[in-house]
């Protein structure tokens, strides 16, 4: 077995700005995992939330030596390796469960979605992300949006009202609201919801910094809205913590490690009552078509990155009207694209 890796700078369609900051460039690295004539791709897209960047993932990434395994079939063995050499390094990690699990689909010849027994006849559908913008931004942003039943809004500045005021001014599509940890006063927090509750909104996500978990309880047994936890649940030992303080959670192959983990937290929150979403990072088709494998045991999806991207170096996962499609071809149903040849290896 043998990792190859690729660094590829993803260009967003807008600026993408949320209550933390902004970005026009996403670096995403693409692991290719080779054996028995078959490669695996994953795929790595680190966020700075996390305390991760391009160069900390090629290093994690470069201490890895797989060679010493016979197969990728030895899963777990290969990822208690890897998830030994360090703690955090999550999106690196994630992209070797991601090219292990191409490799196996491939080998077997089946999709992602197949090899767990998915009953793929039911698929939510995917929300589509608008970042923080001015008021004539945003306008444009959900016109292009046209063709998206199901919008996410990013909230947390000081006109929030003002801003989902606007929204219903040009639709009255159903969306989601994403803080991002904005609200970081208990009240505060209490009133942007109060108000969210006559908008046709579907769910809040994040309100409070993840430190505040007592203030989110509070804040939960007070409004009507759903509260799905992102920012507060990473991988499976922080869902017990969070069940009484949030409704759901949003998930991120990302921030778990991939979907092995992803799995783990499928079933925890199922046992706890918890809704399931799965979200994503500015990511390329190789990590959304990996999420949507999962699709069939989610409840909300926001799995857009690759629409919010003008440079995509594979193709997968389809996207119509928020509708994903997943593909027939084996693993994770993807495939590089001249973008992605010309790319030099690491
Ligand atoms: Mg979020």
């Amino acid at each position: 077995m043998e990792l190859k890796l690729k660094l590829y700078n993803l260009k967003l369609r807008h600026v993408f700005r949320i209550s933390r900051g902004e970005e026009s460039i996403a670096p995403i690295i693409i692991v290719e995992l080779h054996h028995d004539g078959i490669v695996g791709y994953g795929e790595a897209a680190p966020s700075m939330r996390y305390d991760e960047n391009e160069n900390t993932v090629i290093n994690f990434l470069k201490k890895i030596n797989v060679s010493k395994f016979d197969s990728p079939f030895e899963v777990d063995l290969i990822l208690n390796y890897v998830n030994n050499i360090d703690s955090g390094n999550s999106s690196a990690k994630c992209g070797i469960d991601l090219a292990i699990h191409d490799w196996i689909g491939k080998k077997l010849k089946i999709p992602i979605s197949n090899y767990f027994g998915f009953d793929r006849s039911i698929l939510v559908t995917s929300s589509f992300t608008i970042g923080i913008d001015s008021e004539e931004m945003l306008v444009q942003k959900i016109n292009e949006a046209e063709e998206y039943p199901l919008l996410k809004i990013k909230l947390g500045t000081a006109d929030d009202k003002k801003l989902i005021k606007t929204i219903r001014k040009i639709t009255d599509k159903p969306f989601c609201v994403d803080a991002n940890e904005a609200w970081q006063d208990k009240n505060y927090a209490l009133e942007q919801i109060k108000f969210l509750e006559d908008q046709n909104i579907i769910f809040v996500e994040q309100p409070m910094p993840e430190n505040q978990i007592d203030d989110t309880k509070w804040l939960r047994e007070k409004v009507n809205l759903p509260l799905i936890a992102d920012e507060n649940v990473k991988t499976l030992i922080d869902i017990p913590k969070i069940a009484n303080a949030f409704d759901g959670i949003n998930i991120k192959l990302m921030k778990c490690t991939g979907i092995r983990e992803a799995m783990r937290m499928i079933h925890t929150s199922q046992a706890l009552n918890l809704k399931i979403m799965m979200g994503c990072m500015i990511e390329s088709s190789v990590a959304i078509s990996a999420g949507a494998q999962l699709l069939p045991m989610l409840n909300y999806a926001d799995l857009d990155g690759n629409v919010l991207i003008t440079n995509d170096p594979f193709s997968g996962i389809k996207n119509e009207h928020g509708n994903l499609t997943i593909s027939d071809f084996p693993g994770l149903g993807v495939e590089p694209n001249e973008k992605y040849f010309a790319t030099t290896y690491l």
